[in-house]
């Protein structure tokens, strides 16, 4: 299960950490977020290392879409009713910021990965499709974003009709390997090297143990219970995509689209291959995946040929807006990066932004927005309360199930995911491998009952 990127850009690799070791600035994790942050805090000539338990980019990162937008679902409306036009208007500019950074960069480093200038369309296949997207509409443009809706006669690259879409305009597109690969050339990354402890300033790995002024938590979950409570402030929800070639295959898309609809599906060109993600549910939960996909495929490309296919997981925060900023109020020297739900190309770099001006005692105009100090109740009331209950429920299977099928971060009761043979954490999402090895995060060790044979759920 190979996604594009990795079958078209082998990174090179690194060394391990060997003994102790000490750093002004060490980030915990090599995705998007934490290399781009390590990237910035060398531009501005702090010292960095990086910490990672697998590869470059062994984690979310190989397996994203790779659109670079402020266009992140049906937002705006909902943030300026729920947080105040003020915070909205920080999210949107902040993203848009980060796309022009993008593009900065690859034209500085001149970096070779394939970024082009695209719009970025939501469409809707419903009646009631249109209204909404007409409000979004309304609230992008009140936001300053370059938006219209147009009428879905206008749109003939999807392989439906639609009712209508909104189009962002000058958002973009990239092959994430190729630049990670070029950006992380001169930072120092020490692979296989997993962090499973942090106390105050001293990072504990399996291979020695690091000492560093400021530590940033960029491991896509955040793996410590205390301090923080980031397992109560977001869940995980898992998606999927396919690569597909031949006939009926639109030779290049002219945009990149993602439906509003329950059942929405998202299409992005990478050269004349299509790649269609969609499937998503909640981690642990029983739906959705490369079954449904397929199915789709089938139905709407019945010659093609799938090349790849992939699948990831991302943190989705109660109030719809990343955890950036000071870890806690009690680490005032800890950082994090988190909470991205499925747009972490621009978070990463909004995390970079704001982080690296933290950290050099700058002054950023996003700072706020992104805090994860705020308490935004009404924002994120609902999906606090179904977190809870999954949660409660999760435990309760957990203590009263069978000891050797609870999830090591907080004992919940992990379910077979049969298609992707893996345990999965309905709480949490953490993740494990049909031998109980660990694959994602919050929870930090394997299964305590290695090779229990996967079964189904009953
Ligand atoms: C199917 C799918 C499609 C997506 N498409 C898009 C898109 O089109 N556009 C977009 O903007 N976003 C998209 N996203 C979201 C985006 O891919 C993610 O938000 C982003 O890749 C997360 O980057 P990250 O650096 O936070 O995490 P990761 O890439 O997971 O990096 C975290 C790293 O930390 C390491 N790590 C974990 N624990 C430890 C430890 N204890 N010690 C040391 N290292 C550790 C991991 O090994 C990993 O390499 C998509 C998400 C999904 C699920």
């Amino acid at each position: 299960m190979q996604s594009l990127w990795s079958q078209k850009t082998p990174l090179s690799s690194r060394e391990e950490l060997k003994g102790d070791i000490s750093a002004k600035n060490v980030v915990i994790g090599a995705g998007m977020a934490g290399i781009l942050i390590a990237y910035f805090l060398k531009k501005r000539g702090q010292e960095v290392i990086v910490l990672e338990a697998g590869e470059l980019a062994s984690g979310q990162t190989k397996n994203t879409t790779a659109k670079i937008t402020s266009q992140h679902g049906l937002i705006y409306k909902e943030m300026i009713k729920n947080t105040g036009r003020l915070r909205a208007e920080g999210y949107a500019r902040a993203n848009e910021e980060a796309i022009l950074a993008y593009e900065k960069i690859i034209e500085e480093e001149q970096i070779d990965c394939h970024f082009e200038r695209i719009p970025s369309y939501l469409y809707s296949t419903r009646e009631e499709g249109r209204e909404l997207l007409k409000l979004e509409e309304m609230a992008a443009l009140e936001l300053g974003i370059k938006a219209h809706y147009i009428e879905g006669t206008e749109i003939q690259e999807l392989p439906f009709q639609v009712t209508g879409a909104l189009c962002f305009e000058d958002q973009a597109q990239f092959y994430p390997l190729e630049f990670i690969s070029k950006i992380s050339e001169g930072i120092q990354i020490y692979e296989h090297t997993k962090v499973v402890s942090v106390k105050k300033h001293e990072i504990y790995t399996e291979k020695g143990k690091v000492t560093a002024e400021n530590i940033i938590f960029a491991a896509h979950y955040p793996f410590l219970i205390i301090p923080g409570f980031y397992f109560i402030r977001q869940h995980q929800s898992r998606s999927y995509v396919l690569a597909l070639e031949g006939k009926r295959i639109p030779e290049k898309l002219s945009g990149m689209y993602y439906g509003i609809d329950d059942d929405g599906l998202s299409f992005r060109g990478a050269g004349s291959t299509l790649l269609l993600g969609g499937g998503s549910h909640r981690t642990g939960e029983e739906r959705g995946g490369f079954c449904d996909l397929r199915n789709r495929a089938r139905e709407y490309y019945p010659h093609a040929t799938e090349i790849a296919c992939w699948s990831a997981q991302d943190c989705m925060p109660h109030d719809r807006i990343p955890f950036i900023g000071q870890y806690s109020i009690w680490r005032p020297y800890w950082y994090i990066a988190t909470g991205f739900q499925k747009w972490g190309m621009t978070s990463s770099m909004v995390a970079a932004m704001v982080i690296s001006d933290a950290i050099c005692k700058r002054d950023n105009p996003y700072r706020q927005v992104f805090t994860p100090q705020r308490l935004l109740i009404k924002a994120g009331f609902k999906n606090l309360c179904t977190d809870l209950i999954e949660s409660v429920v999760g435990l309760a299977k957990g203590w009263l199930g069978p000891k050797e099928k609870r999830c090591t971060h907080m004992g919940c009761g992990l379910i077979w995911n049969e298609e992707e043979k893996t345990w999965e954490c309905p709480c949490h999402g953490s993740r494990y491998d049909a031998e109980g090895e660990l694959l994602d995060n919050p929870a930090r060790r394997d299964m305590e009952t290695k090779h229990l044979v996967g079964t189904r759920k009953k």
